[in-house]
């Protein structure tokens, strides 16, 4: 069966390269293999089945910033066609994107049935062929048609999309055709921490700053307590940003919170003996400081070997000096990670150098083309995952029905 362009992976990238192929070529004959029994699952459960599409961020050299891999190579991609363009084509099709307080955008339906009903619309309108439970099982060339075998038949075609994101079959099917894979580690992961001082404070948030000495790493934003030990964006960004170097740490490191963010403890220390002269015969744990969440403050103060009843006047300066410290430079130990169950995706997948960013082709093969996570882009939480699948898989729609 002969094809103008097959798209194998009926996922995000895969959905978006198909319907814009078909806009752009309305006579190509394009087809979808999925190897599962169903297409679109990852958005289906995606942003906790609210489907986080993209981010109200228009400014391409800041949006890059989001990327811990593929920052240099989608630079050139977003002048094209990024969260603008992404929130203009869901309108265009009646979908209305509705921006947070953080800047992640949801379909106002709060709903990921919305985008996927909107997929499947689209490529019944257009024609685009879906053969679901084909496993992609080899990949050849022959006469300058690729020739794709599946457990359920073979087909043909002049340009090949491979949107198949992080399967692993697929990747040994791509060395095959001469291409180097990054090899794949989990990014945006939740830290796993036994401590007494957490221990009960599931639930508690703050904004803090977060250092990983051994990696040299550091990043801020808001910090959640948990029942396994800290997520919140402060961890997802580093879990992102060191997903190769922790991974090669095997997940156990140190990590030092600073829950004043900007402060360093010489400056709290000041502040904590002000704090004593002005409410000397106050108890240290009745009210939180430097608006901490109490139970935050009352733990953090215990574990400066200051008791419940201890009145300000009653601590000698060693004790503000460990309380100062507490505050500014908290050492956990993290032992193990957890998913996050938002947004977790894998680093990993095709090196970026052996790609053409202004069209996502290989540079070794022609005629076949890339898009979303199975390159090795991957971004941190907040709807730049999926906008890296728009990006690619439009510009890849392009390139394919382009005539020369
Ligand atoms: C729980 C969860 C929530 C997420 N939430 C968000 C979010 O809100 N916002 C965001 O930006 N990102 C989110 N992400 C990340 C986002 O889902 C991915 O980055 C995105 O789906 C990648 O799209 P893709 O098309 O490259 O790959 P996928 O969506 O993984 O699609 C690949 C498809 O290829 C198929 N396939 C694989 N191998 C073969 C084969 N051999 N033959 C045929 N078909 C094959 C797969 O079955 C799959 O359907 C989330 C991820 C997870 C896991």
């Amino acid at each position: 069966m002969k094809y103008d362009i097959i798209i194998i992976g009926g996922g995000a990238a895969g959905f978006f390269a198909a319907i814009n192929a078909a806009e752009l070529d309305p006579n190509a004959k394009i087809l979808i293999l999925e190897r599962g029994k169903e297409v679109l699952t990852k958005v289906r459960i995606s942003g906790g089945g609210r489907c986080n599409v993209t981010h109200a961020e228009f400014t391409p050299s800041e949006l890059i910033k989001k990327y811990p891999r593929g920052e240099k190579e989608l630079r050139g991609p977003f002048h094209s066609f990024m969260t603008g363009d992404t929130i203009a084509w869901f309108e265009e099709r009646g979908i209305e994107l509705k921006i947070e307080e953080d800047g992640r955008m949801f379909p106002v339906s709060d709903s990921s049935e919305t985008i996927i009903d909107c997929f499947l619309s689209e490529t019944q309108r257009l024609g685009i062929e879906i053969l679901k439970n084909h496993s992609v099982q080899n990949i050849t060339s022959e006469n300058e048609q690729w020739l794709i075998n599946t457990n359920n038949g073979d087909f043909s075609a002049e340009k090949l999309l491979v949107a198949t994101g992080s399967n692993p079959k697929i990747w040994k099917l791509l060395e095959g055709l001469g291409h180097q894979m990054e090899t794949a580690v989990p990014s945006l992961f939740t830290f796993n921490i036994k401590d007494e001082r957490i221990k009960e404070l599931p639930g508690v948030a703050t904004f803090a700053s977060v250092k990983i000495p051994e990696i040299n790493m550091e990043d801020e934003g808001p910090l959640l307590i948990t029942h396994w030990g800290l997520s919140g964006p402060a961890i997802l960004k580093l879990s992102a940003w060191g997903a190769r170097e922790l991974n090669e740490l095997s997940y156990k490191f140190e990590i030092q919170v600073n829950w004043l963010a900007n402060q360093n403890s010489e400056e709290i220390l000041e502040q904590l003996l002000e704090l004593k002269l002005k409410h000397a015969k106050q108890q240290l744990t009745k009210y939180a400081q430097f608006d901490l969440p109490k139970r935050l403050w009352k733990s953090l103060v215990l574990a400066s070997g200051i008791s419940e009843t201890d009145i300000w006047a009653d601590i000698n300066k060693k004790q503000l000096v460990t309380l100062s410290e507490q505050l500014t430079k908290s050492e956990f130990s993290v032992d193990g990670k957890s998913t996050f169950k938002e947004e977790f995706v894998t680093a990993g997948g095709i090196k970026l150098n052996e790609v053409n960013f202004k069209t996502f082709e290989s540079k070794l093969q022609k005629n076949l083309y890339f898009a979303g996570e199975v390159l090795n882009i991957d971004a941190i939480t907040g709807g730049f995952n999926f906008q890296n699948a728009w990006t690619g898989g439009y510009l890849a729609a392009k390139a394919m029905t382009s005539l020369d």
